[in-house]
């Protein structure tokens, strides 16, 4: 049977690349997949996938109320898909990713969702948490701090150049993220007392 994968992560880590490379792996093959992603992500009326080494490509949009099951089974009904992939997977609706989830069960097709686990406040976004939830495989995408240690967390750097302790879930395209360990997020965030500071607020 076909699977449920979320690859989660922080920033910076890759995660959108991996999905091109998988992607462009199944269509060397003459395979077909269809792409999603978050409807934050668009130029246009065209859902747009881009990562940071330049590399982009078109995809279906997902917005608060669609139904991804129905727009790939309609699909898969006169074309075969082989492959479902999601970027930006955090902001799905838990609804959603049930619907992910029955395209593996009820369809066979398997579904690869790319996305953060946490925000910047260190909470869970709506689509991590069901993903975590429900997925058959969960796979970390590995970065790291600035340390050495595995980066974990986010931090969102405001125009000041200071980690952003309050805010809204999403500001994309406006701030900068950064991605630390877990012990350097509470320093960034004033949570801890920062004994062997090495944040970016500081010289
Ligand atoms: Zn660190």
């Amino acid at each position: 049977m076909a699977k449920l994968y979320f690859h989660y992560a922080t920033m910076n880590a890759g995660k959108t690349t991996m999905l091109l490379q998988a992607s462009y792996n199944y269509r060397e093959r003459g395979m077909t997949t269809m792409l999603f992603v978050a409807g934050h992500y668009r130029k246009g009326d065209t859902g747009l996938i881009s990562s940071r080494i330049g590399l982009e490509t078109e995809a279906e949009m997902f917005r608060d109320g669609d139904d991804p099951f129905a727009r790939v089974a309609e699909h898969h009904d006169h074309t075969t898909v082989h492959c479902v992939f999601v970027d930006e997977a955090q902001f799905l609706e838990e609804e959603q990713a049930w619907q992910l989830a029955r395209i593996a069960d009820r369809l066979d097709i398997p579904v690869m969702c790319y996305g953060l686990r946490t925000d910047f406040q260190g909470k869970l976004f709506s689509g991590s948490r069901a993903l975590l939830a429900i997925a058959d495989d969960l796979r970390e995408v590995r970065t790291i701090c600035r340390c050495g240690r595995k980066a974990t967390m986010v931090v969102r750097l405001g125009a000041d150049g200071k980690a952003a302790r309050q805010g809204e879930q999403v500001a994309i395209g406006k701030d900068v993220y950064v991605s630390l360990c877990r012990r350097h997020w509470e320093e960034e965030m004033g949570r801890a007392a920062p004994d062997d500071f090495i944040g970016f607020t500081k010289a």
